[in-house]
């Protein structure tokens, strides 16, 4: 994507100023590159260690643990949904629930890949009370661990299920039926792409939804085969 496509993106979601690191522009080597040569499971284990006392917001209060992400670090694509729900914060995996079991068969129907070859996060690491949306103040608290992620897997395209997931990520509220199946830039780094959908929950509470989720994988197929 080229820097008047990725501002015309960024502006439609209503992001008007993005941070332009002059070595990136200029395609020199960055600290980015540099995390290729290391271990990034080692970096991913160092991170868990940072945060799993992690008492920043109030959700510390009521999780059993907080939940990191999971999968291969060296993927191409990274999902992430809102926040752990009653399964993920027992397992202390991310997406183990009915809906991650909805995502997994998309994964390998669609996608043909199996789970463990991407990874799947959450923009909250502990489970809100009642499976509630997580609020903007703990989005904000948490948000310094998901970008760390983003920062050390690399990935081409990141896949937000659902709205809560691409606030997250892109920083700016969204109507998810509005921009999903679109392509907007990572705002910390305009060159991973970031595609929305909607959350497999919300599916299964409306299972009509169903086949513009798998018409979404279908289009996030071919943006992966595009890189
Ligand atoms: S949700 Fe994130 S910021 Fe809040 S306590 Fe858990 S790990 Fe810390």
């Amino acid at each position: 994507m080229g820097l008047k496509e990725t501002l015309k993106a960024l502006e439609f979601i209503g992001i008007t100023e993005i941070y332009l690191n002059r070595k990136m522009s200029e395609g020199e080597e960055t600290s980015e590159r540099k995390l290729k040569q290391e271990d990034r499971n080692k970096l991913l284990k160092e991170l868990y260690k940072q945060w799993r006392e992690c008492t920043r917001c109030d959700l510390h209060k009521s999780r059993t643990q907080v939940v990191p992400g999971d999968g291969n670090p060296y993927s191409p694509l990274v999902f992430v949904g809102e926040a752990p729900g009653e399964e993920e914060d027992k397992q202390g995996r991310p997406f183990v629930g009915r809906a991650g079991q909805l995502l997994n068969k998309l994964i390998e129907e669609i996608l043909g890949l199996y789970r463990d070859r991407v990874y799947i996060t959450n923009v909250c690491k502990c489970r809100p009370p009642g499976n509630r949306k997580p609020t903007p103040i703990e989005m904000r608290y948490c948000s310094p661990y998901l970008k760390k992620e983003i920062e050390i897997i690399q990935p081409k395209v990141i896949c937000c299920l659902g709205a809560t997931a691409g606030e997250g990520i892109l920083g700016k509220s969204l109507k998810i039926t509005k921009v999903r199946g679109q392509v907007f830039p990572y705002p910390f780094n305009p060159r991973i792409k970031v595609f929305l959908t909607y959350h497999p929950a919300y599916v299964l509470r409306n299972p009509k939804e169903e086949n513009t989720l798998r018409k979404d994988f279908e289009k996030l197929k071919e943006l992966i085969a595009q890189q």
